[in-house]
């Protein structure tokens, strides 16, 4: 049976990944403990037997469960009123309302609703108001428009502002891989490493995939719409460069350009892996932490995981916290080879 319009199988699939994006439309009933969650509820998962979904907290309270203390899934609708009002005004206002005015504006304090906004978008207020200037920015250019118009058009001040926001950022405009690269041409090569066959490509921004035991498959699966070029002499000068900072790691690699694309939290991680000194490892928790969501230990091993240009972007460099070295999508044989080599 249907809950609220969604399959209860759905509803379960939502529940364990913890999809923010279903609360307010179900809550989860947990039968063995007589308490109602929000899907997206920190604590431990219950079994699925003892769950119930209904379609909103007065049902649950109707069927005799308490609302959990820690995710309060009745203040859901409060919440998601509060921030969408918030997110309506920065995106109206000409320059970026303060903490302060959004706190006010929403009948919140400062401190409580900079969390609620958090939690609910993975971003501080500030995060979100430049993550959507930078995200105009890159439509409008893509758009054909003049770089200047584009940036006034995005809500900058001046000019150099943009340039700030986007000094070091990695990536392309977000339209153009939202369309799996339509548009994008793609050079690649695979070449012998001591460390096995190693896919490298690059767009004429930057590397966009660097992967070991792939070849063209793997890259047409990624970019189903991009046009596939194999080497070419412009390219070669760059390829050398990534064999090399992959042969002796942390030589070298940090002035290759990268070219890759993820959500704002995404790509927060991934320059935080850039920052782990060669020969250091961080824990998936001490990185969550240093993007500023201690919280988001999971999400942190998932953006991860998400990485599309290995040792550049380096995630092997983030191990377990008891020290062990955790997964890698390439082998651990790689992974603790690329540690070895970095510490020597
Ligand atoms: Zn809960």
């Amino acid at each position: 049976m249907k809950v609220a319009g969604i399959d209860p199988e759905e509803a379960w699939a939502a529940v364990l990944r913890r999809d923010r994006a279903f609360d307010g439309r179900f809550v989860t009933g947990v039968l063995s403990t007589g308490i109602y969650c929000r899907p997206s509820c920190a604590t431990r998962h219950p079994r699925r037997e003892n769950v119930r979904f209904f379609d909103c907290g007065a049902d649950a309270r109707e069927a005799g469960l308490r609302p959990c203390l820690r995710c309060l899934p009745d203040d859901v609708s409060r919440e998601g009123k509060a921030v969408g009002k918030a997110i309506e005004a920065i995106k109206c206002a000409a320059s970026v309302p303060t903490l302060a005015d959004l706190a006010r504006l929403t009948d919140y304090s400062p401190s409580h609703f900079q969390r609620m906004f958090k939690r609910s978008t993975g971003l501080s207020p500030a995060e979100y108001a430049r993550a959507l200037r930078r995200e105009r920015a890159g439509e409008a250019l893509s758009g054909g428009d003049s770089v200047t118009g584009a940036i006034y058009e995005a809500g900058y001040g001046a000019a150099s502002r943009f340039y700030e926001d986007n000094k070091g950022r990695m990536g392309m405009a977000p339209s153009a891989w939202k369309n799996g690269g339509r548009g994008v041409s793609i050079r690649w090569a695979v070449v012998e490493t001591t460390l096995g066959p190693m896919l490298v490509a690059a767009t004429d921004k930057g590397v966009c995939r660097l992967s070991f035991n792939e070849g063209e498959e793997h890259l047409r699966a990624r970019f189903p719409q991009a046009e596939l070029v194999p080497g070419g002499a412009e390219f070669a000068g760059l390829l050398d460069k990534v064999v090399a900072a992959v042969e002796q790691p942390g030589s070298g690699g940090a002035d290759v350009p990268l070219d890759v694309q993820g959500t704002a939290f995404q790509e927060k991680v991934w320059q935080e892996l850039r920052r782990i000194p060669p020969g250091e490892t961080r824990s998936y928790a001490e990185i969550a932490a240093a993007v500023g969501n201690p919280g988001a230990v999971r999400a942190a091993g998932s953006a991860n995981g998400a990485n599309n240009v290995a040792v550049l972007i380096p995630c092997h460099r983030v191990v377990r916290s008891d020290g062990t070295l955790g997964g890698y999508a390439y082998g651990l044989d790689i992974k603790r080879e690329l540690l070895a080599r970095e510490r020597d």
